[in-house]
């Protein structure tokens, strides 16, 4: 009687330490930032394959091509709301994103500057999609709209929220988990 009555409360309480420790990992191509309107604006479009980018153009272009992009939509507001609860200590935030070019890490950062008052100290880079599973664990969230960042980041035992559009409705989603 007595083990039966303390194991689903052995359980909750690691349930709820894992949450109070949440590291949330944010993606930013198509995540935080609207890469794919920005390669539709200078028409970076390949002609030759569908829905696949001319990266010579995008590289030929420089760090601008990264640092004039524009919010997705919901992520500024979203990003705000993310940053009150980190202030809140409920939360840890970090910026995850891969680019495997010297232009667009200049690129990015100078976004971050620009549009935001997040931390460098917080903006993380690597290489590809999958190296993200390298800050996997069991206390840390990815939001991603990339299978190929999710995918490693779950199998490495991190927590997965595939972004879909719709910071609404993930904010809600992170509300819920972070109530007590
Ligand atoms: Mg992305």
């Amino acid at each position: 009687m007595c083990k039966l009555s303390f194991i689903p409360e052995l359980h909750l309480g690691a349930w709820r330490w894992k949450l109070r420790n949440m590291k949330l990992y944010l993606d930013m191509d198509d995540t935080l930032v609207d890469f794919v309107s920005q390669v539709t604006k200078y028409d970076f479009w390949r002609k030759d394959k569908e829905n696949k980018v001319d990266w010579k153009k995008v590289k030929a272009m420089g760090p601008r091509f990264w640092s004039e992009m524009g919010w997705m939509p919901g992520a500024e507001e979203a990003f705000i709301k993310l940053q009150e609860l980190e202030s809140q200590k409920r939360l840890a935030l970090y910026i995850l994103s891969s680019i495997d070019f010297e232009d667009g890490r200049i690129g990015k950062t100078y976004w971050i500057k620009e549009k935001t008052n997040f931390s460098l100290e917080k903006v993380i880079f690597c290489l590809e999609p999958e190296d993200k599973a390298k800050w996997a664990d069991k206390n840390s969230w990815l939001i991603d709209d990339r299978k190929k960042s999710l995918e490693p980041f779950a199998s490495a035992d991190g927590n997965i929220i595939e972004f879909t559009g719709n910071w609404k409705l993930i904010i809600k989603r992170i509300e819920s988990l972070i109530r007590e």
